[in-house]
């Protein structure tokens, strides 16, 4: 293993997230053993790293929330905590051996691309420089926390949270508290912390549509069971093929579409006693729009908590104030408000072949070639990037994919002798104008949401099956990129 300053790798990895922890173990099983993963954070797991707030969970059956080279045996519920994927991603990292790999606390925040030699050359926060030849982007769609834009939110005297930046220290209990947001966090944040505060205040600007959760512990039997190589392989197919039935609620007029907003309905009206709650908690915006919520425990937590609709105007020293005059007083402001999605890699600078900025490339924003490749940005390669996020299924189906079709392009640069690959124009331009196409007027383009950019454009969703993108990415088309 190279000492970093001065390094030259074969492979850079940014990011120690699932992504990118599956790139360095198919590096190794391929025999490169020259690359390095830098990670930001003081830990590995990427967003199971950043997202530890109380009640973290994974919303995908945990057997489909593996790898298909790692099943765990060691999953205690179907709908695993976010300790335990975390416990997961540290067995990936000492069975596969990827410690001498990792770096933690090292962020690049310069990328160039030297054509002559075919080699990347970066530049880290510490002021180190480093080259590779292969530079991947494994950051993750969901690695910035987005701070809610509201008047007054820095003076805010008590304790300001993000929930995807949670101190370990952070005990809330006995105390008033307020969350702002109601997405998939939300979900799971305020169950949490209903019954240890004091109050909880719940901002809400937008009805979420629920499904209840199918979870149940696992026992001794489905444990022993685990241990069985062809049953774990079976147990990960058969909800993989549940989860892809869950595509078909996203067309309108569908069956599935039908049972999911019967199933909501019924839900909402079982678990909400309150008819005018009920009013307020009813989605206004057509279901899979957002992703969906699957979630036993929040409508009940809501009712123990208050539940507030009317707009925020600002934050005061000591709390929110809302447009019906009500001030809402409070200890602590916990904001669930997601991620900054459209611009995954602000603060890393990325120069292509040309001389051109990766963010200039994305002024109309975030695409890529299958949500791999940019044009004019040759052996640059991003996991889980454009247009690569489902709302039904386990975002793991779409990265072992994409690892191989990463592989596979390096493997035909080093064969051929060759100094880079990058994808062609044209091939990207009509691949991403299809998805476009697909996309225009799609379930996912009549609300707001992390998935869209400030112009609308859907940037973040794979329109199809998990099985077609799959089929797309596994193998590369040679023709699809150019060589030099
Ligand atoms: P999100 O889905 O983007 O939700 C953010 C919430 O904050 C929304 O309710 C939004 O309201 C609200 N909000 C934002 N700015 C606001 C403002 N200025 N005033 C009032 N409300 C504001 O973020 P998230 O819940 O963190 O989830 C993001 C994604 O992370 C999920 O979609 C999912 O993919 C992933 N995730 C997964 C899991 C899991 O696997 N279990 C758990 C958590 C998250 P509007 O809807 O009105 O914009």
């Amino acid at each position: 293993m190279h000492s970093l300053s001065g390094g030259d790798f074969e492979v850079v990895i940014l990011g120690a997230g699932m992504s990118g922890l599956c790139m360095a173990i198919q590096l190794q099983r391929a025999g490169i053993r020259d690359f390095v993963v830098l990670e930001k954070s003081a830990g590995i797991g990427g967003t199971w790293w950043d997202n530890r707030y109380p009640g973290a969970q994974v919303d995908v059956p945990a057997p489909a929330y593996s790898f298909s080279f790692a099943p765990n045996r060691h999953w205690t519920h179907r709908f695993a905590d976010a300790h335990e994927i975390h416990a997961y991603q540290q067995r990936l990292v000492e069975d596969h051996g990827l410690l001498p790999h990792i770096r933690l606390g090292h962020a690049v925040v310069e990328a160039r691309f030297d054509a002559e030699a075919g080699r990347w050359r970066l530049s880290l926060d510490d002021g180190s420089a480093i080259s590779a030849r292969f530079f991947v982007c494994s950051t993750g769609p969901l690695s910035r926390p987005r701070w809610p834009d509201i008047a007054g939110l820095a003076g805010f005297r008590g304790r300001l949270l993000h929930s995807a930046r949670w101190p370990a220290d952070a005990d809330l209990a006995g105390q008033r508290v307020g969350v702002i947001g109601t997405g998939s966090t939300a979900a799971q944040l305020v169950p949490a912390l209903a019954p240890a505060v004091a109050r909880l205040s719940v901002f809400q600007r937008t009805p979420n549509w629920i499904l209840p959760c199918v979870d149940r512990r696992y026992g001794r039997l489905d444990h022993w069971a685990m241990r069985l190589p062809a049953y774990a392989a079976l147990a990960r197919h058969a909800w993989v093929q549940v989860l892809e039935l869950g595509r078909r609620g996203f067309d309108e007029g569908t069956l599935a579409r039908r049972l999911m907003i019967r199933a909501a309905a019924a839900h909402l009206r079982r678990q909400v006693a309150d008819p005018a709650l009920r009013a307020r908690l009813a989605p206004t915006y057509p279901l899979g729009c957002k992703r969906i919520i699957y979630s036993n425990d929040y409508y009940r937590a809501l009712a123990q908590s208050d539940l507030v609709t009317a707009p925020i105007q600002a934050v005061t020293a000591t709390g929110v104030q809302t447009a019906d005059g009500r001030e809402h007083e409070l200890d602590a402001l916990v904001c669930a408000t997601g991620f900054d999605t459209v611009r995954p890699l602000a603060g890393l600078r990325i120069i292509g072949r040309d001389g051109q900025a990766l963010e200039e490339a994305w002024r109309g924003g975030p695409s890529a070639y299958l949500g791999l490749t940019v044009p004019g940005f040759p052996n640059l390669f991003l996991t889980l990037g454009p247009n690569t996020g489902t709302g039904h299924t386990s975002t793991l189906l779409f990265i072992e994919p994409q690892v191989a079709h990463v592989l596979a392009c390096m493997e035909r640069v080093r064969q051929e002798g060759r100094r880079w690959i990058a994808v062609r124009a044209d091939v990207f331009a009509a691949q991403d104008a299809a998805v476009q196409r697909r996309l225009a007027g799609a379930v996912w383009s009549h609300c707001s949401s992390w998935y869209r950019d400030e112009n609308g454009r859907i940037f973040a969703i794979w329109p199809g099956f998990t099985g077609e993108y799959v089929k797309a990415v596994r193998r590369p088309d040679a023709a699809a990129y150019e060589l030099g």
